[in-house]
């Protein structure tokens, strides 16, 4: 399937089956977030896949949990690990993780995210995976992670971003390419316009 195919497909789910809590919270769990449709997976593995290839991409990073999946099936066609960084940590940590804050956006609250220096380090080139992309505090916390562990992101693959919060903005101004594959341009009264 072409990249405009799968663009389009995704669009259809979240048209059909999303539903928006709020002024600004997207629920997709029928085919995401809970219940996941492997089939739409795939091809938007195969999408990520398409557009990175030309990359070297050695390694995929993702934060847990709902990260873990769409990283995996990514994965599977770069041939490539997944690291995911584990949330929960306490602030007196070991010295062989690197840890980074991050904000949820879902939950409100802060939390510590980290990865062990036994998987990240400097011959690393990263592609980021996530679910979502809003405010940007999950990417900014990876790219930290990335960052102290002196590898090189090659770009950041998002599934849904919402274009109307500043995340992707201010990361893609900090020099890092972004690919989203649905991006929401608002969702105002029940209607999702897609830009
Ligand atoms: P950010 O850190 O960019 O503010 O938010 C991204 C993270 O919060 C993602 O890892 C995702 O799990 C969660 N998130 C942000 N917005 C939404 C949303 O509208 N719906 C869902 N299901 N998750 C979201």
């Amino acid at each position: 399937m072409a990249g405009v195919a799968i663009l389009k497909l995704l669009e259809q789910r979240i048209l059909d089956q999303a539903d928006i809590f709020g002024t600004d919270v997207l629920k997709v769990d029928m085919f995401l977030n809970h219940q996941i449709d492997v089939e739409l997976l795939n091809e938007i593995g195969k999408e990520f896949f398409r557009l990175y290839s030309e990359s070297g991409i050695n390694k995929i990073l993702t934060v847990e949990a709902s990260g873990i999946g769409i990283a995996c099936i990514t994965a599977q066609y770069f041939s490539v690990p997944v690291v995911f960084a584990k949330k929960g940590y306490n602030s007196n940590v070991g010295s062989d993780i690197y840890t980074s804050d991050i904000f949820s956006f879902t939950k409100g609250v802060s939390s510590k995210i980290g990865v062990s220096h036994k998987y990240l380090g400097q011959k690393d080139k990263v592609l980021i995976i996530d679910d979502f992309l809003a405010n940007g505090s999950a990417l900014t916390g990876l790219i930290d992670i990335v960052r102290q562990a002196g590898a090189f992101i090659t770009g950041i693959g998002i599934v849904i971003e919402k274009g109307f919060q500043p995340g992707g903005r201010l990361i893609r101004e900090s020099g890092i390419r972004i690919e989203s594959l649905a991006v929401i341009k608002s969702m105002v009264n029940g209607n999702i316009i897609f830009g």
